[in-house]
């Protein structure tokens, strides 16, 4: 009967009460699968197969996650104009909002929507239009039925206060993640802590980091960011291995192929990059250590990464049913049934 219970929550109920999993990567995904394109990176998937977005979403559910996070990142008005395709704003997001309700509902997780960095945001000009994309967006996912908002990949903290002040007009909780590049401060100067700090006391639920930075750099920032704010604090990074040197998936170099259309592997030739389950199994439980509470992965995400991250958190969702389990593997097995010459022969497989 708990876990009947458990459904009627929402997010903040939820984050009371243990750790919440957001699974993204839905960009990165169905460029993988050959249904988006890198570069403008806008999500027609949703209009062209929206059979496809809906599947992605009962993965990633199945692997664990609570949430089913609408695909509307970049299906922003700016986004749109710059594919000649502002037409279908609308219908992409009530789209996209109403396929990720379905999953949401049949599944009993929690339904979010989702703005993100618009690109068109400086400091210097006035941001009623970044305000109104915003504001559109939010409006939609308003009448989908949306349990909460995610804003998302902002590098301005301006920008992210702006489309907080947009949700919190809704009175729907606020997830606001900010991506840091390599830099560890915003453009305008604002440290993780600090940015954090003016997110938390606008009024946001959550706060925290998405996108770029892979978990080995993203986990230091996390700790200064806990150690800032009293609210929860969100982290999902790219599961890409990077390094101090080169602390972004944009900044990765792979000096031993030079194949590489301009020498830089994001987005499509990340490949070799990659982190294994084990290393966001780890993750998440370092960063649950630490205290954060909202977890997922971005760009980059399969459905593995996330039954990782629920494992690590203790978690075992349907998909752990197939977990691996080496135990009756012809060679490598230890199973009794196991041909005894074929044990012997794996050292040479
Ligand atoms: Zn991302």
């Amino acid at each position: 009967m708990e876990d009947v219970d458990q459904t009627k929550l929402g997010l903040l109920e939820r984050l009371e009460q243990g750790p919440v999993i957001c699974a993204e990567g839905y960009l990165f995904e169905l460029e993988r699968r050959g249904y988006l394109q890198a570069g403008a990176f806008v999500p027609e998937v949703v209009l062209e197969h929206p059979e496809l977005v809906e599947q992605l979403h009962r993965e990633f559910v199945h692997a664990g996650s609570d949430v089913v996070e609408a695909f509307t990142y970049y299906a922003h008005r700016e986004k749109l104009k710059m594919i000649d395709k502002e037409h279908l704003l609308e219908e992409m997001n009530r789209q996209a909002l109403a396929i990720a309700g379905r999953v949401a509902s049949e599944t009993e997780t929690l339904l979010a929507g989702d703005i993100c960095n618009t690109n068109a945001f400086a400091p210097d000009e006035d941001p009623s239009g970044v305000r109104a994309m915003f504001e559109e967006q939010i409006g939609w996912a308003v009448d989908a039925g949306a349990d909460f908002i995610v804003a998302e990949t902002f590098s301005w903290g301006e920008e992210a206060l702006i489309g907080l002040e947009a949700i919190k007009a809704t009175g729907l909780p606020a997830v606001v993640t900010m991506t840091f590049h390599q830099e560890l401060h915003t453009p305008e100067g604002w440290t993780p802590e600090e940015v954090s700090k003016r997110l938390a006391d606008a009024g946001a639920d959550v706060v925290g980091l998405n996108c770029s930075r892979g978990p080995t750099t993203m986990l230091p920032l996390l700790e200064r960011i806990r150690e800032a704010v009293d609210v929860h604090v969100a982290a999902l990074p790219v599961p890409y291995r990077t390094t101090e040197a080169e602390p972004t998936f944009q900044s990765l170099r792979d000096p031993d192929c030079d194949l590489i259309p301009g020498d830089r592997p994001f987005p499509a030739a990340l490949d070799p990059f990659v982190c294994n389950r084990y290393e966001l199994e780890d993750f998440a439980r370092r960063a649950h250590a630490l205290g954060v509470d909202y977890l997922g992965v971005c760009c980059g995400a399969g459905p593995h990464h996330i039954r990782a991250v629920a494992e690590g958190l203790g978690r075992t969702p349907p998909a752990s049913r197939y977990s691996p389990d080496m135990s009756k593997h012809a060679f490598f097995g230890t199973d009794e049934k196991v041909r005894r010459e074929n044990q012997e022969y794996a050292a040479k497989l």
